[in-house]
């Protein structure tokens, strides 16, 4: 075992010379990155940089991930626009231009396909090649990676960078095979449907189903919302950003990181050090008032630090929004249903919205309470609900889920992974996963989980974490190679201490008890209810230094095989 401190530089042609003196067959790659969103992205382009023989398999067609599936109307970040760019290369930051303060998804993608050409990295993805299996092989310490159109690839090291809401998921409704209109999932929204003067439903108002019913209800004919259990919105306040802004942009780079690194999620926005107690309820309102009039995350991540952990702060919160809902919606029966009455404000991921509440004051725009009114069936024309008499259908012409994602693990689950002795992931995380930092599980050696369960990176600002991640991976596979490792495995006891870590740090937050996919709740997929663990909640802040703790230390939680010696 070798977990020295790393020095020297690389030798990876040193290393390709003394695997084929000691006789060894060698993996067709170094490196397979499963995934070309933003994550692989830059991991790809790090990899590049040190030298190594890489390539990355990607399921579409083109850059992205899901900046290139997402492309239902309205689909934009809730992260300012600014701090969603990679911070790697100041010649990049210099050159690119951001339009809007909250960047629309055609102008994401744009951003991501100028990164791609600058960087070359194109030529070392393999578009349209969706991974269906790895399979650990011990005796020759490598991957066989399985392709869909049946090629074998091999590698040393394996790393997924493979999204955590890309497995979309839908109600199977009974009859929706038999209806005549068009039916999708957000995710896979065709580039050639146009809803205008269209009868639409959209099933689902999670961020999703928000933006689309926010964008769409002005250009249909007419609108039904079904809705199971609301989310709290809050205002998204976007607006152009103009030449002399981006140029301030540009010059205050450093700072906008800075703060984005010294917060817990990776936003500009850091929570305030004070208490809801620490003001008087004038204050304490005002400031509330403040925020809620600011673009972006501040009214959920920017406020007083007890309103996410104590209840009694976080029910004053939510009272201050559910009043802001029966300003904004002229119904008060209607905005009865749009409050919820389940979860406080804030414990489950908070949609951010431009005139949402607004669209249920339109003629056009009906909301369907699924509690109230459940679905019966999905007919040839449309949606019948209720039961007995109380039956009613409703015609559509198209019907959107904005249902959800089977969140973090999904991803991994639809790969047939099988690690040592022929374990399976999807069994081993029957249950809810496990890891250590959210990088490896054990009896899975050599996979690198870039963008996994219980990593930093689930719930952040997602750049920014990914940088994190990417700038602890990249000297980690330094440090193998510098020392010729073939086979790299997480300890059962360092992956026992990090579940332990992960708990506690979840249990001191509100939103690890409330059912939403940050917890694995999924009504769409049948299996328990019981909270799963794939979030870390402990902050960017402390996840950044339990890892660099981790490299500093020789990266004692990882057992390490040296390649046999070499023939002199
Ligand atoms: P989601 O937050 O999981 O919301 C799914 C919605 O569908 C919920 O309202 C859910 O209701 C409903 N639903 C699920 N199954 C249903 C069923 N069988 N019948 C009726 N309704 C059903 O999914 P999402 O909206 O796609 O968002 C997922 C995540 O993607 C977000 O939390 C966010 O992290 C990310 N996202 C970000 C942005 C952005 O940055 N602006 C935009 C979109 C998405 P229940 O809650 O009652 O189950």
């Amino acid at each position: 075992m070798v977990n020295e401190p790393l020095s020297g530089s690389l030798r990876i042609a040193d290393q390709a010379a003394g695997a084929e003196a000691s006789g060894r067959a060698e993996p067709e790659y170094q490196f397979v990155i499963i995934g070309a969103g933003v994550c692989g992205m830059y991991q790809l382009y790090r990899l590049l940089e040190m030298g190594v023989k890489v390539t990355v398999l990607e399921l579409n067609g083109d850059v992205g991930g899901t900046w290139f599936r997402n492309r239902y109307p309205g689909c934009r970040f809730d992260s300012e626009s600014f701090t969603y760019g990679y911070s790697f290369s100041p010649e990049l930051l210099k050159e690119w231009n951001w339009s809007e303060r909250f960047a629309a998804r055609p102008e994401t993608l744009r951003y991501l396909n100028h990164v791609a050409d600058k960087f070359n990295l194109r030529e070392h993805i393999q578009f349209n090649t969706k991974v269906v299996g790895a399979t650990w092989d011990e005796d020759h310490l490598q991957w066989r990676v399985r392709t869909e159109d049946g090629r074998e690839i091999t590698t040393r090291f394996l790393m997924t960078a493979m999204g955590m809401l890309s497995v979309p998921t839908s109600p199977r409704l009974p009859g929706l095979e038999t209806f005549q209109g068009r039916a999708l999932h957000t995710f896979d929204w065709p580039e050639d449907l146009n809803v205008s003067g269209k009868r639409v439903a959209v099933i689902g108002t999670g961020s999703t189903g928000v933006q689309v019913i926010s964008t769409i209800a002005d250009q249909v004919e007419q609108l039904t919302v079904f809705q199971l259990d609301p989310n709290w919105c809050a205002p998204l306040h976007n607006g152009p950003i103009g030449a002399e802004e981006m140029a301030q942009i540009k010059d205050s780079y450093d700072e906008i990181f800075r703060r984005c690194f010294e917060s817990p999620n990776g936003f500009i926005h850091r929570p305030d050090r004070r208490h809801t107690t620490d003001v008087t309820r004038e204050e304490r309102l005002a400031r509330w008032e403040e925020l809620y009039n600011s673009p972006g995350f501040g009214i959920w991540l920017g406020n007083f630090r007890d309103t996410l952990m104590d209840e009694a702060a976080n029910a004053e919160l939510t009272e201050f929004i559910a009043g802001k809902i029966r300003e904004r919606v002229k119904d008060p029966v209607v905005a009865e249903k749009l409050i919820p009455k389940d979860h406080g404000f804030g414990t489950k991921r908070v949609p951010l919205e431009t005139r949402y509440y607004e669209a249920y004051n339109r003629s056009n725009v009906e909301l369907v309470d699924l509690n109230e009114t459940p679905i019966r069936e999905v007919t040839p024309t449309g949606i019948r609900i209720g039961d007995g008499e109380n039956t009613r259908d409703i015609d559509v012409d198209i019907i959107v889920f904005g249902t959800g994602f089977d969140a973090v693990t999904g991803a991994f689950d639809r790969i047939d992974f099988v690690g040592e002795n022929g374990v399976r992931l999807r069994d081993k995380w029957a249950a809810g996963p496990d890891t250590a930092f959210g990088v490896q599980t054990t009896a899975f050696p050599n996979l690198l989980m870039l963008v996994g369960p219980q990593s930093g990176s689930v719930g952040a600002n997602f750049p920014r974490a990914i940088e994190d991640i990417v700038n602890w991976m990249t000297p980690f596979v330094s440090y193998l190679l510098e020392h010729d490792i073939v086979r790299v495995a997480v300890t059962p006891e360092a992956e026992q201490a990090w579940l332990d870590h992960v708990a506690e740090v979840n249990d001191k937050v509100l939103m690890s008890k409330a059912k939403s996919w940050f917890t694995g709740f999924n009504r769409n997929i049948a299996r328990d209810d019981k909270p799963r663990m794939l979030v870390y909640t402990g902050g960017a802040v402390r996840y950044r230094r339990l890892v660099a703790e981790e490299a500093a230390n020789g990266y004692p939680s990882f057992t390490m095989t040296p390649a046999p010696q070499r023939v002199p």
